[in-house]
């Protein structure tokens, strides 16, 4: 396993690849990795002849600086992990390495089809500008065959499935395949999460909460509304001392708009759990 941090090798390496016609999977991750993360790096390194793992810790993508500062880092601890799956190259350039001080500062917009505009979008203004600056960079300098996410981060593999389907950037990115990989979990239920290394053990029993509303919401979808399913979920996380609901959407998989039957719906939350962002979601 190589650890490249500049475009250029990686560019090369790259280039090698496609002469020699390997097929590559990529998957972009923020490091400090965890068993979610594996499922799609397992999946990448069985699919493809050649696995190449980003670690990087996008600036572009944070509008909160403290969340930027306090999120996870430990990259030999990552290289590890990546090295026991058999990923071949790991691409962990600097900020400035990614970008220019114009590009980190730039007002760059995207056309998302609307898909940014509700959950995550409305919560974090300009975070998927952020996020497709960085995979669409990554996607040019790799030209992955398939590239892998989780579907913990739905909206956000629904706006990649946009970019590279839907979108007027679509040509440029060939026959790329977009694979969604389900939200691995604790035995718990909690969903795996980089953001969970900054919970403390009570605090962990305490977000157990969040997956344990979602499962009996399914329950609960039998015999009630949306908007009473809505309202129960909320109110259910906001009883539990230390948790704060900061939405809780019922929308359809693919438009991620709001849905009056749960066809085809996805419930998609986010809490604090203390300070820490949590997100989650669960397919009715
Ligand atoms: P991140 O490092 O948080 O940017 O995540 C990198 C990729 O791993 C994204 O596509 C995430 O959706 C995915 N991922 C993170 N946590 C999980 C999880 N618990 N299960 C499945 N995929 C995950």
């Amino acid at each position: 396993m190589q650890i490249i941090t500049s475009k250029q090798e990686l560019l090369q390496h790259m280039e090698a690849c496609q002469k020699q016609h390997k097929t590559v999977g990529l998957v972009p991750t923020m490091g400090a990795l965890h068993q979610g993360h594996a499922s799609l790096v397992k999946r990448a390194v069985s699919e493809n002849d050649v696995c190449v793992v980003s670690v990087f810790i996008n600036p572009t993508q944070f509008n909160n600086q403290e969340d930027l500062l306090k999120y996870p880092r430990n990259l030999e601890r990552d290289a590890e992990l990546l090295r026991s799956l058999g990923v071949h190259f790991v691409f962990a350039p600097t900020p400035e390495e990614m970008y220019s001080q114009q590009e980190i500062n730039s007002t760059f917009h995207f056309d998302f089809g609307g898909l940014d505009q509700v959950m995550e979008g409305k919560m974090r203004p300009g975070h998927f500008n952020g996020v497709v600056q960085v995979v669409s960079r990554l996607f040019y300098l790799v030209h992955p065959t398939r590239a892998y996410f989780g579907e913990k981060d739905y909206q956000q593999l629904a706006i990649i499935h946009f970019m590279v389907e839907r979108s007027k950037l679509k040509d440029t990115f060939g026959t790329l395949q977009i694979i969604g990989c389900p939200i691995v979990r604790e035995a718990s239920g909690l969903a795996l999460s980089s953001r969970n290394e900054r919970l403390s053990d009570a605090q962990k029993q305490t977000a157990l909460n969040i997956s344990k509303t979602l499962f009996a919401s399914r329950e609960w979808a039998k015999t009630m509304s949306v908007s009473e399913v809505q309202r129960q979920v909320i109110d259910t996380i906001n009883a539990i001392d230390g948790l704060e609901v900061e939405y809780y959407e019922i929308v359809d998989q693919s438009t991620l708009l709001p849905v009056k039957t749960f066809d085809h719906a996805i419930g998609c939350v986010t809490v604090y759990c203390g300070e820490v962002r949590l997100i989650d979601n669960i397919q009715y």
